[in-house]
């Protein structure tokens, strides 16, 4: 795990466990799993207990704590429970940092408290089926006229999307050949008229939902810009680090989780008349994967401490990201070798962990696409860096 640096993140992370163990014991995980159960109920005793208050500043009615206490709390969510590490993340990264990056204070004053209380929260409504990797290519408009916005357009894959009360979305606002500069960001509540959902069948991430979106000329005031118009994709791309900093911290500790299965698994699994763990290609296998997150751990808190002070970290960033996400996919994969039957039955956690696994490679932000941007921003590649 990530070292605390201060008796404080101790004390916080203490909390923190202690809340894991009440509220998401492994038999609860397991059900919610099996059930579809998102852990959304755990939202206000996470506001009361203060978890999304650290990211914010204190002028802000926050706790303002450094970004490696959030990091912190994010590896020990992942570890324990990827389901509270994801909608933690979704409070603060998609939520809090948004606004505090290029929220009104109106917007703010407004969203701020609620959210920090744990008491709602926003998805991000970016992709749409055209629009992949490739973010900049979206259709849906918004269109400006006497009673406000006009939105209409198709939103696909969004987490949560359903239970969220605003969904931060980017819509064209200029025309299509201006590309990203013509996208502007809107904050749209959920319950509006014109928008319909529904749910996506999938593999895995079981307590995150995933919803399809038609907007159909979906009427929002004036004040629901987000930010400057035509901007959007410009502040989407300047809170990117966050998102990808707290996928790498709680990917991490999902990996510690996975490793610590196989471990033990390795050790108490009999064959031949040996712990499994004892024959060579096992033991190795557990020992490079030990080096790769740490490795991972590493890397997220360097990147935390970027954060931190403010220093530029887009690279870091998605290198942080790049490592983690493959990091969870490897260790999953060789833990489903090493556990072989016991990974494979339906109510094993290395079976829960390794579907879950497989969207973060892609996830955020795919991996090939962090790698063209880290490329380019060494100069090897045209373009922009991403
Ligand atoms: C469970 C789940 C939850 C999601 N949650 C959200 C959400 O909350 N909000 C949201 O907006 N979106 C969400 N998404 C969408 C997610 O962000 C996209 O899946 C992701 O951006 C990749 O887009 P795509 O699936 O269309 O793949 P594509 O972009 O079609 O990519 C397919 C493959 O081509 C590769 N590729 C693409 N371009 C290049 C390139 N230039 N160079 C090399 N390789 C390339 C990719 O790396 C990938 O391997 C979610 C998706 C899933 C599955």
């Amino acid at each position: 795990m990530l070292a605390a640096a201060t008796e404080e993140q101790a004390q916080i992370l203490a909390s923190v466990e202690a809340f894991l163990r009440r509220t998401l014991p492994p038999e609860e995980i397991r059900r919610r799993d099996a059930k579809h159960v998102p852990p959304y109920d755990l939202l206000p005793e996470m506001g009361r207990a203060g978890f999304f208050a650290l990211a914010v500043p204190q002028a802000q009615g926050g706790l303002g704590a450094e970004w490696l206490t959030v990091a912190l709390v994010q590896e020990r969510l992942g570890r324990h429970a990827y389901m509270a590490a994801s909608i933690f993340n979704r409070v603060v990264g998609f939520g809090l940092m948004s606004l505090l990056a290029y929220g009104s204070a109106a917007q703010r004053s407004a969203l701020l408290p609620v959210l920090m209380a744990g008491e709602a929260f926003c998805a991000l409504a970016l992709t749409e089926p055209q629009a992949g990797s490739d973010a900049a290519a979206i259709r849906t408009r918004a269109e400006r006229g006497p009673g406000g916005w006009r939105i209409s357009g198709r939103k696909t894959w969004i987490s949560d999307a359903e239970a969220a009360r605003w969904l931060i979305l980017p819509a064209r606002t200029g025309p299509e050949r201006e590309g990203h500069r013509g996208i502007s960001l809107f904050l749209v509540p959920t319950a509006t008229p014109g928008i319909a959902m529904t749910r996506l069948p999938k593999i895995g991430n079981n307590c995150m939902p995933s919803f399809d979106i038609g907007l159909d000329e979906v009427v929002v005031p004036e004040d629901a810009l987000l930010g400057e118009e035509g901007r959007g994709f410009a502040q989407l791309m300047s809170t990117l680090h966050y998102s990808r900093a707290s996928m790498a911290a709680t990917v991490t500790g999902a990996a510690e989780a996975a490793l610590g299965l196989a471990l033990d698994h390795a050790r108490s699994r009999v064959q031949f008349g040996r712990p499994i763990g004892t024959f060579q290609s096992v033991a190795h296998r557990l020992a490079d994967l030990r080096i790769r997150v740490d490795l991972s751990r590493l890397m997220v808190a360097h990147l935390a401490r970027l954060i931190g002070s403010g220093a530029p970290c887009r690279r870091e960033a998605a290198q942080a990201k790049i490592v983690a996400t493959e990091t969870l996919r490897d260790v999953t994969d060789a833990g489903m070798q090493v556990m072989a039957s016991a990974g494979y039955a339906a109510d094993s956690d290395m079976q829960r962990l390794w579907r879950d696994s497989r969207l973060y490679t892609f996830g955020e932000g795919a991996n090939e696409v962090l790698r063209d941007g880290i490329a380019r921003e060494l100069g090897l590649l045209a373009g922009n860096a991403t």
